[in-house]
């Protein structure tokens, strides 16, 4: 709230700083309309102090029964039932055959799992896997092998593929009936989908797209890039539970798995009335041909950036990638000059990756590509410059001319066979 004391003289000098003309002098006193959005540039001009921004102390709640770190599950959507149909093995029921094939977990929930037990850990806490789904395929076997503790559960045949409706509010009721102190998020489509409704319902913050997660005096220390990437921002919710965030798939290792382990499974009704769905989806198109790895997934990635200098150089990258069994990336720079196309972008506005190996050509290692690549196994990176950034982040650096470099790499391996 902003308010204007008895001690306004009406210089008027509040009027021009206004940048959204909400203030008017009436009376030689100045009024603040509702198009005032409390920025404070007059309260700074206000040479007698006449102007205050009142805020509400924000009280201290006690959040002492919200306990446990959730991850939300996401599953694969169904396959196209007609090609499934056709991919239904000889003496399999053809209605099972479908089920069995699709719904998979998504690998990034595993990650998701992997840095939501560290955060249990260090809470002392539970880890707890929630599952939507219209029928269980043992997933408390695999999520428990990734250490989650427990496994909500809620079997209802309308969960038979991802609604923002009909997802959120069983998300929402399972929070308020069991209130975890932290819910996680992938930032694939689905849950920058499903988190900020979620958020919305609840009345809660949402950190969208953290790349470090951490405890800091019993809060979520949720870290993400902000100012076009310049800076990273650490972010804690000190005032709502649970705290969420979002985080992008390939950001996150994935622990070794302990197979044998079993989340312990607990079956949840949450009502959920059909007329909640309001978007039906009539046609699923693939817009990729089926079976193509997609650069997320590639376990060799051989990028290249502005350095690359031309399309043409840029098209050596091919053959390396070739010889090593893996897929071509690219910097922005380079995306953007016409090298390679926008899905081969690595980086926070491009994709996420998380290969054996990263090898970067002519690539500077601004904050804006490391973070969609600094949590590669091993990172190779080729500079002339000595000072580039991309060599704090790599484990071995050659400092020389990819156009020198790169066709004696790929030399060598033609020679090995
Ligand atoms: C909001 C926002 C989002 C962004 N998102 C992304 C993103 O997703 N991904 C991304 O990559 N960038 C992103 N950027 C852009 C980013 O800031 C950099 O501009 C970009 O990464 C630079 O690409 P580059 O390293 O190829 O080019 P440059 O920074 O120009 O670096 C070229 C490098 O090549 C080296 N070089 C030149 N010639 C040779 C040679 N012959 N041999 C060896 N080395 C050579 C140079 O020493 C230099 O280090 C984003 C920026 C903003 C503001």
């Amino acid at each position: 709230m902003i308010e204007v004391s008895q001690k306004c003289i009406g210089c008027g000098k509040c009027v021009p700083v206004c940048p959204f003309a909400a203030i008017q002098m009436m009376e030689k006193k100045a009024v603040i309309n509702e198009a005032c959005t409390l920025c404070g540039a007059c309260v700074q001009i206000c040479p007698v102090e006449a102007i205050n921004i009142v805020r509400e102390e924000s009280v201290l709640k006690d959040f002492s029964n919200y306990k446990g770190v959730w991850v939300f599950v996401e599953l694969s959507e169904p396959e196209d039932k007609a090609s499934a149909h056709r991919a239904a093995p000889a003496g399999k029921p053809q209605a099972e055959a479908v089920i069995e094939g699709a719904r998979k977990i998504k690998p990034v929930t595993f990650e998701l799992l992997s840095a939501g037990r560290k955060l249990a850990d260090e809470l002392g806490q539970e880890l707890c896997a929630v599952v939507l789904t219209d029928k269980n395929r043992a997933y408390e076997k695999e999520l428990g092998a990734l250490d989650a503790d427990k496994m909500y559960l809620v079997e209802n045949p309308e969960f038979f593929e991802y609604n923002t409706d009909i997802f959120s509010t069983a998300i929402t009721a399972l929070v308020n009936r069991h209130k975890p102190a932290v819910m996680l998020y992938p930032a694939t489509i689905q849950g920058r989908d499903l988190a900020p409704r979620v958020a919305a319902a609840l009345y809660v913050g949402l950190t969208a797209d953290c790349t470090g997660l951490a405890i800091k005096d019993g809060l979520l220390l949720q870290s993400r890039p902000a100012f076009g990437g310049n800076i990273m921002a650490d972010i804690l919710s000190p005032n709502s539970r649970p705290q969420m965030a979002t985080v992008r798939p390939n950001v996150m290792k994935i622990s070794d798995p302990v197979y044998g382990k079993t989340a312990v499974l607990l079956r949840e009704e949450i009502k959920i009335d059909k007329t909640l769905r309001r978007v039906k989806v009539l046609e699923r198109k693939i817009t990729r041909e089926p079976g193509a790895l997609k650069i997320s997934d590639a376990k060799i990635v051989v990028s290249g950036g502005r350095g690359m200098k031309t399309k043409e150089k840029f098209k050596t990258l091919e053959e390396l990638a070739r010889l090593l069994g893996g897929m071509v990336g690219a910097s922005r720079a380079a995306v953007d000059l016409g090298f390679k196309e926008k899905t081969r972008q690595v980086g926070q506005s491009g994709t996420t990756v998380s290969p054996s190996i990263y090898l970067a050509f002519g690539i500077s290692g601004a904050v804006q590509h490391i973070v969609g690549m600094k949590s590669s196994d091993v990172i190779v990176a080729i500079n002339k410059d000595p000072g580039a950034s991309i060599f704090n982040v790599a484990t071995y650096g050659i400092v020389g001319d990819a156009h020198e470099i790169l066709p004696k790499l790929i030399e060598a391996l033609k020679r090995k066979g």
